[in-house]
């Protein structure tokens, strides 16, 4: 058995019922790709606009692939096409923008993620708990016919202080619950909490996570 397959089934076996696996791919070369899609994965994640188009076009065409990087404006129309969610939306504008693409190039509905700033490092992108209560309190969302807000996203610290981790997960999922509550009581698609990684994805599953997005794990170091 490849490597890549038998890694894949043991991330697999160790995943509760209902815990979805996002394969991230990047930097990985598409028969890399294949080997877990002939094992029966269907869901990449890919974090550069350019490497996504290639894929897509070398790969099969039920992959759905998540765009799980920092995307900028201008870039949104070259994956809308493509993609099947955006998880790390962080600002209003990257959501009207990808309204607009939607709308432009005939997608009935994108599926994104709100992407959540807890980590300690400065460098990470996403919302504070504050700006993504104030982004959905706003409610300009909610005129978007295009752009259905599917739930929340986010990467912890990146640290070995397994507490703090935790801490960040459980955070993440209190500020879901509340959300749901608040703004998607009624709304069943909002249902998603992507987190955990490689590193911490056993820990991201104690609290709640209902998708992780390994790569390492499953395809070895990338090759930069
Ligand atoms: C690269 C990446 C991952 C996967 O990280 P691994 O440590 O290789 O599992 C997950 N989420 C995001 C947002 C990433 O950019």
């Amino acid at each position: 058995m490849s490597d890549v397959k038998s890694n894949l089934r043991q991330v697999r076996a160790s995943l509760p019922e209902g815990v979805r696996l996002v394969a991230v791919s990047k930097f990985h070369p598409a028969e890399k790709l294949m080997e877990a899609y002939a094992d029966g994965q269907r869901i990449f994640g890919e974090s550069h606009e350019q490497e996504l188009r290639t894929k897509h076009e070398q790969l099969p065409k039920d992959i759905e692939w998540h765009f799980i990087g920092h995307l900028q404006t201008n870039k949104v129309k070259l994956i809308v096409p493509y993609v099947s969610m955006i998880e790390a939306v962080d600002s209003i504008r990257l959501l009207r923008e990808i309204e607009r693409q939607a709308e432009r190039q005939g997608r009935a509905e994108v599926r994104v993620l709100l992407e959540l700033h807890l980590a300690e490092e400065a460098t990470k992108y996403g919302l504070t708990p504050d700006d993504c209560r104030q982004l959905l309190s706003d409610g300009e969302w909610r005129t978007m016919k295009h752009v259905r807000i599917c739930g929340l996203m986010m990467m912890a610290s990146n640290t070995d202080d397994e507490a703090r981790i935790e801490r960040e997960f459980q955070m993440a999922s209190d500020l879901f619950d509340e959300f749901k509550s608040t703004f998607f009581a009624a709304d069943d698609a909002f249902c998603e909490r992507s987190w955990g990684m490689s590193d911490d994805y056993r820990l991201a599953v104690r609290h709640a996570s209902t998708m992780v997005r390994i790569g390492t794990t499953i395809f070895g170091p990338r090759e930069y």
